[in-house]
């Protein structure tokens, strides 16, 4: 019998960030979204920063147990760290890739991304290998065009474009789905600078990870 994650009939998604931290801007959209679309898993995985970016606030292991500690009581989420045990610099594709091949050619995948990253998905390494690996489903996020910034960036995604949720699941990559999830006007730059200013971030993060960050002393 087939176990779970080689039904080829389920739509398994992914979703990275550097979660710096974890907030209610990524959590809601994504539990919206698995209900628009039929997720029944959505995999997180924190992103490695190379030493050449600006670095997250927190750490590594702090933005992962802030991620552990909000998906704590919720059966749709899981994690996966591998990116944050690299050494060497990690890119999505690469990441996408490995997770393909362990999981086989046939299963249907996605790789969810804000609309933010969507317009500039066009300066992350091979960009146009990532449909090769996995469809992309795309969260709204109030602020940013709902078009690309160029014509020719426009069309390659309206070639790729879905609007039929149910398409997902027949065909292992390749589509782009817009959602249409909530708009939350969160980001975890504001969250710091809230803390960095002493505000309070009630309604924007999990409690427990509000906790953790107090606890360790983040983003003072
Ligand atoms: P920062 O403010 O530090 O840049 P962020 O809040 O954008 O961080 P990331 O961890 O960089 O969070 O985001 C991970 C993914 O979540 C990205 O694809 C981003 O587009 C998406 N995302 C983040 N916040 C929202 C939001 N409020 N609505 C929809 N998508 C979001």
């Amino acid at each position: 019998m087939p176990t779970k994650t080689q039904d080829t009939t389920v739509l398994h998604a992914l979703f990275g960030g550097t979660f710096d931290p974890i907030h209610y801007g990524h959590l809601r959209p994504v539990e919206a979204l698995a209900a628009e679309v039929g997720l029944s898993r959505v995999t997180l995985l924190p992103n490695h920063v190379p030493p050449h970016r600006p670095q997250p606030e927190a750490n590594a292991q702090q933005r992962l147990k802030m991620v552990e500690l909000a998906i704590a009581d919720n059966p749709l989420f899981a994690v996966d760290d591998r990116e944050l045990h690299r050494t060497t610099p990690s890119y999505t594709i690469e990441t996408l890739e490995a997770i393909r091949k362990e999981r086989g050619a046939q299963l249907p995948l996605a790789f969810i991304i804000g609309q933010d990253s969507l317009l500039s998905l066009h300066k992350w390494h091979r960009w146009q290998s990532l449909l090769d690996t996995c469809h992309l489903l795309v969260l709204a996020r109030p602020g940013y065009n709902d078009r690309m910034d160029t014509q020719e960036l426009q069309q390659w995604l309206e070639q790729h474009q879905v609007t039929d949720a149910t398409q997902l699941s027949l065909k292992p990559q390749g589509y782009i789905y817009l959602a249409d999830t909530p708009q939350l006007e969160i980001s975890a730059t504001e969250i710091r600078q809230r803390r960095h200013q002493g505000l309070n971030c009630d309604d924007l993060l999990p409690r427990s990870v509000q906790r953790y960050i107090e606890l360790q002393g983040l983003y003072r």
